[in-house]
């Protein structure tokens, strides 16, 4: 791998994929690094979960790996000048139905990380913010965890630009879908095949597909007759609602310095969501919504895997009724009555690559020679975009730590998905009927 002169196929240019690339050409200024994806890096509207307006940019986890990470991450987003521009440290907000708060602040004592994050009482967060949270849904609520240093960051805004960045280092980019990876009978893989019937060839292979991860690996394993291919129960697509609302100047006026805020639940009750604060120029309030579902479909006769829908953008922009309800529930558990008339609009079903624990797959394909995976971001990858790929080439070069090897093996001992509350709990198809009311 030193010679710099390997050459390296990337199906997929999201975090993951775009990453790994500037990694690798900031190392391998000789090496030959193609990004394929089916979308354009500077199109419109793109099916990347990466691609998107504002996406929370924090280190508050109970698992300290991923603490520690993004920190990492973050520091990068706060002094790197290509970083910088895209990062906005709003400071989060974040109610916890468990001790999940004092557990975030432990890992940064552990880790020696001095912040002014602590934990308040509900009496204290209603207050705080001019009173923004003071008509939130604290229903079981324990505590409110108070970060200033956490924040949100501009995603479609930085994957454009550190794209751009990676062509003028030299990396390519091929504007189309992979059919399939090109395998051979002993599992060695020697780049890809496209719908149009073009190849690349490549020493590397590595699929960062995101949420059509598992579908390009079941069209693989089927083409090839090598059924090991299959991701199988490794990695699953699921998909979550967002929404926006355009802020007029008045709620513009009150709300443009918020903090990302969240509403926490216990593995119960179900996933976090989400609130964050109005992008700069259109003054665009995001929220996301509880449910996280999969879409089982028949992607070939008799193999059924979820699937993003069988459309060039995902169907991504037709949400049902009962998931725009989501949005207004988030609405409503973040700011109660004073926003409900609030227009809620640019919904969109944002899909990802789930893992039962949540932890990412970085990792050489375990029946495949020259195909590495990359991806697995659980709802939670974008922070990690500064420095995602620097893991991803240390695994392509065996120097990845053991405790991250064995954390993001593709084979490895995957918990129960019951136990996560993020992991996909319910079927798209049962999610088209009419609007949900219970909640709110
Ligand atoms: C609603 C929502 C909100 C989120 N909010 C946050 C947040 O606030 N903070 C945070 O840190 N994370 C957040 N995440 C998670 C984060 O966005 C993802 O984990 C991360 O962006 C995944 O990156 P990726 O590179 O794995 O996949 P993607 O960004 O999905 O990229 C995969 C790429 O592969 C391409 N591709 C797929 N199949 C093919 C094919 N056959 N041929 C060619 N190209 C192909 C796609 O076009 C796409 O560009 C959120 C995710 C969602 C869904």
């Amino acid at each position: 791998m030193s010679s710099g002169k390997e050459s390296y196929i990337i199906v997929g240019a999201g975090i993951f994929g775009v990453s790994t690339a500037y990694y690798l050409i900031k190392q391998y200024p000789n090496a030959s690094v193609t990004l394929v994806d089916r979308d354009a890096f500077d199109a419109e509207t793109r099916v990347a979960a990466s691609w998107d307006w504002n996406k929370v940019v924090r280190a508050d986890y109970d698992d300290i790996v991923y603490c520690e990470l993004a920190l990492e991450a973050q520091d990068i987003f706060k002094s790197d000048p290509l970083w910088k521009p895209y990062f906005h440290e709003t400071g989060l907000i974040w109610t916890c139905r468990d001790d999940y708060g004092r557990a975030v602040i432990d890992n940064y004592k552990r880790l020696g990380r001095k912040a002014d994050i602590k934990v308040v009482s509900i009496e204290e967060a209603r207050k705080m913010y001019g009173g923004l949270f003071d008509s939130a849904d604290y229903t079981g609520v324990k505590e409110v965890l108070i970060n200033p240093t956490g924040g949100w960051g501009a995603a479609g805004d930085s994957l454009r630009a550190i794209t751009r960045e990676v062509l003028r280092l030299g990396v390519k980019y091929e504007v189309a879908e992979v059919a399939t990876l090109l395998l051979g009978k002993d599992g060695q893989c020697s780049g890809i095949k496209t719908t149009k019937g073009k190849v690349l060839k490549a020493s590397h292979t590595i699929l960062s597909a995101g949420a059509y991860t598992a579908t390009l690996l079941e069209y693989s394993a089927v083409n090839s007759g090598l059924p090991n291919i299959a991701a199988g129960f490794r990695v699953v697509a699921g998909g979550i609602t967002t929404g926006m609302a355009k802020l007029d100047d008045a709620s513009h006026a009150i709300y443009g310095s918020m903090p990302v805020a969240f509403q926490g639940y216990t593995p119960k009750q179900g996933p976090f969501i989400g609130s964050l604060p109005p992008t700069p120029g259109d003054h665009e309030m995001k929220w996301w919504g509880p449910t996280i579902f999969k879409n089982t479909r028949e992607v070939l006769p008799g193999h059924f895997v979820s699937s993003p829908p069988p459309k060039p953008d995902y169907a991504q922009w037709e949400v049902s009724p009962r998931l725009k309800d989501d949005i207004k529930h988030a609405n409503h558990v973040f700011y109660g009555k004073k926003t409900a008339h609030w227009k809620l609009e640019k919904h969109r079903i944002c899909w990802d690559a789930f893992t039962t624990s949540g932890d990412f797959i970085v990792s050489p394909h375990t029946a495949s020679k020259g195909l590495y995976i990359a991806t697995g971001g659980s709802f939670h990858g974008y922070k990690f975009f500064p420095v995602i790929g620097k893991y991803v080439v240390q695994m392509l070069e065996g120097r990845l730590s053991p405790e991250l090897t064995a954390k993001w093996a593709w084979d490895r001992q995957r918990p129960d998905p019951a136990l996560s509350p993020d992991f996909p709990r319910f079927e798209m198809r049962d999610l088209v009927g009419p609007v949900r009311t219970s909640k709110l």
